[in-house]
């Protein structure tokens, strides 16, 4: 059993902090990669939204594992904010995900018949809605309303997890990992652009640039990036009480420092059409993204039509064939573990990722704990060309 293993975490977005605080957390030496900033990655640019509701998770190993994710939080807010003196924004508020038309009430309702079986929730008529929040358009026709959602800052988030795991003792190097060595089937280090590091184990955290790892190991990494914008914007009037949501319309979340977050693009869009599947580094802001962003959030509160655009951000998910995150170790290679493919639940799935494998690698990488079982990468071994145009489909925002 290992018992201080010397581990390499490739990238500081939100899976590889993670990965590095707990790992720290129990005593393990950690180096921590990044070749350009912590959460520079897509983890800087998304929302922050932690909410049981869409229709990302499904029944069993999925929404087990959003669950457990979901339930970490509030203690770990709290450990973080002590540990490094951040704010994270952190806020725990009910929510309201709205159907504007029959197929979005369809929709909703299909997914609340085994959703409330988890989750304690209900259905309201668009008389109820407009009680709660006044201002909405008068095109909603009900939503369902329920009161364990959350939303915090997905940068701070990151930054701190990265910070309280270097006050543990995490190096933090930034200079991008160009290979990984190994001896036979084991990892025995990274080469970097600064020189050779040691390990027993590489975790690859390294979000939608994780592919550059698959020729080494001769395993086609299967996440590609689905591209998503967002929009903060300054409003006149009071917060909104409530997180706010709906299926084709994406978020709209007041934040704690008064921004009102609307979003996303990519996955299931208004329009159906256009999924964003992105270049392999693209955040660069589009007019068409904020044209769409402001048309969709003015179809949902019409007084936005007097706010003013603050910033528009914009990040590349890694998205894998079945949505679903790609964790665990590789087959075929020891000491190789994978953590990728989060798509448009990343932030929401990062510390429960984070938390399992540390627990994994501490026990000697013998057991894969149950929790992270649905999520092997062997499941993708057999695939030779997967639809990532179908899984950008399914993803919600
Ligand atoms: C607009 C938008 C809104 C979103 N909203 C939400 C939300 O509300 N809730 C939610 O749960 N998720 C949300 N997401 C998804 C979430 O952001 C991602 O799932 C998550 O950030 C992925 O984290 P990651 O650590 O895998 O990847 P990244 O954050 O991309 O991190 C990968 C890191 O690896 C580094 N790297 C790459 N190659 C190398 C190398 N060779 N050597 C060293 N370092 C390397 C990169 O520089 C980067 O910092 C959103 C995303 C976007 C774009």
């Amino acid at each position: 059993m290992a018992v201080n293993p010397d581990v390499i975490v490739v990238g500081a977005g939100v899976i590889g902090c993670s990965v590095a605080y707990y790992l720290t957390k129990q005593g393990a030496k950690v180096t921590l990669l990044e070749r350009e900033s912590i959460g520079s990655g897509a983890s800087a640019h998304a929302t922050g939204s932690l909410s049981l509701l869409g229709a990302e998770f499904s029944p069993g190993p999925s929404f087990n594992f959003a669950l457990a994710a979901h339930r970490e939080f509030p203690g770990l807010v709290r450990d973080l904010e002590e540990e490094t003196g951040m704010d994270l924004l952190f806020q725990q508020r009910p929510s309201l995900r709205l159907a504007l038309d029959e197929e979005e009430e369809a929709t909703i309702k299909g997914l609340m018949a085994w959703q409330e079986e988890h989750v304690a929730m209900r259905w309201i008529d668009a008389a109820e809605v407009m009680r709660i929040e006044p201002r909405l358009t008068n095109k909603v026709r009900g939503a369902v309303y329920e009161e364990q959602s959350a939303q915090l800052d997905s940068y701070r988030l990151t930054l701190a997890l990265g910070q309280a795991a270097e006050k543990r003792g995490a190096q933090l190097q930034l200079r991008p990992v160009t290979d990984l060595i190994t001896s036979g089937s084991r990892i025995i280090g990274v080469r970097t652009a600064a020189g050779e590091i040691a390990c027993d184990t590489v975790i690859l955290a390294a979000g939608v640039w994780s592919t550059a790892f698959s020729e080494t190991l001769g395993y086609q990494i299967p996440v590609q990036a689905l591209k998503g914008e967002r929009l903060m914007l300054r409003f006149p009037g009071e917060p909104l009480p409530v997180l706010i949501s709906s299926p084709k319309r994406g978020h709209m979340i007041s934040r704690l420092d008064g921004m009102l977050s609307v979003g996303s693009t990519g996955g299931r869009d208004y329009d159906q059409q256009d999924l964003f599947l992105g270049d392999e580094f693209d955040r660069q802001p589009t007019e068409s993204a904020r044209t769409e962003l402001l048309q969709r959030a003015i179809d949902v509160l019409p007084a936005l039509e007097d706010a003013e655009l603050v910033q528009q951000l914009a990040g590349s998910r890694p998205l894998s064939p079945d949505t679903f995150p790609i964790i665990g170790p590789m087959t075929g290679w020891e000491g190789v573990i994978l953590a990728t493919g989060h798509g448009t639940k990343g932030v929401h799935l990062g510390p429960v990722t984070g938390r399992t494998l540390a627990e994994y690698v501490m026990a000697g990488c013998v057991q894969v704990p149950e929790l992270l079982e649905a999520f092997s990468p062997a499941r993708f071994s057999a695939e030779s060309d997967p639809d990532f145009y179908a899984a950008g489909q399914r993803a919600e925002e």
